[in-house]
């Protein structure tokens, strides 16, 4: 299973004044099994890319495939699709409208045209992995705090029980306790549901940890693209198309923890 991008460009408002060719020439193939963090600055075409990648925006050029299907074939199933590549976007507990939780989170499957009984369950079950106990169910979105909304937004897309997950800054504006409760889920849904992960942040502090690619975004474009300890030696680089040097610190540090050979040249970053 995978989905490959081949020579993919989007352009918001295209032939308008505020034409943007916000994704150029992307290619890039995700394998089953992955866990790869989409890094870049705000700007640099990671949500234009997510969107993309579950069929909600058309490459204005190039091909999508998924497991060698191109997703712009007529025959292609858009719905099957969707369902299959789960997309939580920012703020995702925005998106929360129903009057109890467990609605809230029947509404993908719902839409999937599944019976009654599987929609119940896989909303339930959802909802367990998420950490929402079943006191909860139904309880107005309102009821929740922050953390517990989102991962009840996040539970809404696992009801369709995707086989990749993509989610775009899913820890923006939550306490530590809320990010690293976000992020440890992420990590148990990649190595015991057997998910594929795709995490966009902005920050080199959340995915260091836990990926195993990066994908470095600018200007639209991939500026670098392989195992974490590999694209972090190009920290001058990383600095320069504006991800902070306190957070390359504190990613050579994480490597060094982590028993990975930093450069001498990084060390000198470290103590600049
Ligand atoms: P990121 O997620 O990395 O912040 P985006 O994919 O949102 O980047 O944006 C890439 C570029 O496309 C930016 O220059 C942004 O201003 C532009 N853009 C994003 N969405 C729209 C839109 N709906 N209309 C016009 N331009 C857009």
């Amino acid at each position: 299973m995978s989905i490959r991008l081949e020579h993919v460009n989007y352009v918001y408002s295209s032939g308008t004044a505020y034409e943007k060719h916000a994704v150029k020439d992307l290619n890039i193939t995700i394998e089953s099994g992955e866990f790869i963090g989409i890094i870049g600055h705000t700007g640099s075409g990671k949500s234009t890319l997510t969107q993309l990648l579950n069929g909600l925006i058309k490459a204005t050029d190039g091909h999508i495939y998924y497991n060698d299907k191109s997703i712009y074939d007529k025959k292609f199933d858009m719905r099957q699709l969707r369902g299959q590549v789960g997309l939580v976007f920012q703020y995702p507990e925005h998106q929360l409208f129903e009057t109890s939780i467990i609605r809230d989170v029947s509404f993908g499957p719902a839409n999937m045209g599944l019976a009654k009984d599987e929609i119940e369950k896989r909303a339930k079950m959802a909802l367990m992995q998420v950490g929402i106990g079943e006191d909860l169910f139904e309880a107005s979105p309102f009821e929740l705090s922050g953390g517990q909304r989102r991962r009840a937004a996040i539970a809404g897309v696992l009801a369709m029980e995707p086989s990749y997950l993509i989610l775009d800054e899913p820890t923006a504006g939550l306490d530590p306790k809320g990010r690293e409760e976000i992020l440890e889920l992420i990590r148990w849904l990649h190595e015991t549901r057997h998910i594929t992960v795709l995490l966009v942040s902005h920050s080199m502090e959340d995915v260091a940890e836990y990926v195993n690619r990066i994908i470095v975004m600018n200007h639209g474009q991939i500026a670098f693209d392989g195992v974490p300890k590999e694209v972090f030696k190009n920290y001058r680089e990383l600095e320069k198309i504006g991800l902070a040097a306190p957070q390359v610190t504190y990613v050579m540090n994480q490597l060094k923890d982590n028993g990975f050979q930093v450069e001498t040249d990084a060390v000198t970053v470290e103590e600049a």
